[in-house]
């Protein structure tokens, strides 16, 4: 069994021609939801990460286990309108539609070493998008970690080019 295997595609969700990669098979399973977090857990036990911020919705699933077993907090990216207190925002174009993104002005101090995590990057919009949000804060982004890397959308080699540094456990075509 691999974390790959559990991941199920389902045809034509959200739009016709989306081939959608379904993490929820994953998570339910107990072997399969453990292997994804000692994964990055491993990758990550010495980069001295000081904080994961994780992308809604599924980014706080995997992001939240991963901050607890690292020892780290967690800092929630959402979308427009859906955190209480003063925020910074981003807009930017997502493989289907447009959206924002928002944290929270006091989520990270300057400096912090700051990991982002999400459960899949496509074009790398979303990722893109939050890294700006965290480097006006004054975060110092040492990484992204997704648990899916779609590479014919080039989002993990946008990251790269941009000098940021990205990490997956699989990837579709
Ligand atoms: P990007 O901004 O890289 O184009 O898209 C990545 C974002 O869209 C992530 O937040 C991810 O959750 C979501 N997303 C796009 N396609 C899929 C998919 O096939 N499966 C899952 N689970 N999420 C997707």
């Amino acid at each position: 069994m691999t974390i790959k295997t559990l991941i199920r595609t389902i045809p034509h969700y959200p739009k016709p021609g989306i081939q959608f990669r379904d993490i929820t098979t994953l998570l339910k399973d107990p072997i399969g939801f453990r292997m994804v977090i000692d994964a990055f857990a491993q990758h990550y036990a010495n980069h001295n990460v000081d904080k994961i911020a994780g992308i809604e919705a599924r980014g706080f699933i995997i992001g939240a286990a991963l901050a607890y077993k690292l020892g780290v907090g967690f800092v929630p990216v959402r979308k427009s309108g859906k955190l209480p207190a003063e925020t910074i925002g981003h807009d930017y174009a997502l493989e289907y539609g447009a959206d924002r993104v928002e944290i929270h002005t006091d989520a990270v101090a300057q400096g912090e070493r700051v990991l982002l995590v999400d459960d899949l990057i496509a074009t790398g919009g979303t990722a893109e998008a939050t890294v700006a949000l965290l480097q006006k804060l004054g975060a110092d982004v040492l990484g992204c970690a997704f648990v899916i890397n779609l590479p014919d959308l080039g989002g993990a080699q946008r990251l790269s080019d941009a000098g940021l540094v990205p990490f997956s456990l699989c990837e579709f075509e």
